[in-house]
């Protein structure tokens, strides 16, 4: 059904927070009817966070070589999902020049030097309107794309997913208050040649827009953008293409071409 599309953010069990195998990956791609999907294991640099040296680059490498050799019928790319942080940088780069990767995706999974959820919490507990503490979330996603070490940009407005009134919190919102800033993420995106994910993991959690939300994805169109990538950040094999036939239409009627970022 979706033969001429990729999903280009999909976890194994080499990724600290996904039980699954390639195997059922593999089968569950052949079910939707993708024409493959990318995988993008976790990679942290931050030795405090949970899944810190989980991801095995060798055998991970090895079980993709076994299973694309076995699943000619579907593209299957071997790449990972970076929790950029600008401070482990050079760390990053060094690790990546070492190594061989199709898709290399940029993910911000940090406010300042706290991840995400439990900042989230914390500000909510605290009371602290949205509006005021995200700038530095932002600022790192500009990072990302800036430095040069990314194919794409993983779930721009990823905060969202994280609060109590999560859906209420779209594209729109995060425009009013940090236009600015997403606006030069977004052109910065084109600029470099950064490819802008549009992830529907969203959907499994209650939203009815993906990351980033309509009103961002309409920036990014009438700044010149015409293309995006599409992804499930899928975790278990039931969550490969996630609301892909309705994001698919949506995009195209917002004027934005969907397409693979892989060869
Ligand atoms: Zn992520
Ligand atoms: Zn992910």
């Amino acid at each position: 059904m979706y033969e001429a599309f990729v999903d280009h953010h999909v976890h194994s069990r080499h990724s600290w927070d996904s039980d699954s195998s390639l195997e059922s990956l593999v089968d569950a791609a052949r079910r939707v009817g993708l024409g493959g999907f990318v995988l993008t294991e976790h990679l942290e640099f931050d030795p405090s966070e949970m899944g810190y040296g989980h991801f095995p680059y060798e055998r991970a490498r090895d079980d993709w070589e076994e299973q694309a050799a076995l699943a000619p019928d579907l593209k299957l790319r071997f790449g990972v999902e970076v929790s950029h942080q600008e401070e482990r940088a050079a760390a990053i780069r060094d690790y990546l020049r070492a190594r061989r990767f199709h898709y290399v995706l940029g993910s911000v999974h940090h406010v300042g030097r706290e991840e995400i959820g439990s900042f989230m919490a914390g500000v909510e507990g605290h009371g602290i309107p949205l509006e005021e503490c995200l700038e530095p979330y932002f600022d790192a996603c500009l990072q990302v794309v800036e430095s040069g070490l990314y194919d794409a940009l993983g779930h721009l407005d990823f905060p969202k997913r994280y609060s109590c009134k999560g859906p209420r919190y779209t594209g729109e919102f995060w425009l009013e208050h940090y236009g600015r800033k997403i606006r030069e993420v977004v052109t910065a995106c084109l600029d470099l040649g950064v490819f802008l994910e549009v992830n529907t993991a969203t959907y499994r959690v209650g939203f009815t827009e993906p990351y980033p939300g309509w009103a961002i994805l309409d920036l990014y169109r009438e700044l010149g953008g015409s293309q995006v990538i599409l992804s499930s950040d899928a975790h278990r094999p039931e969550d490969l293409g996630t609301a892909y036939g309705a994001v698919l239409k949506e995009l195209v009627r917002r004027g934005l071409a969907v397409r693979n970022a892989v060869a």
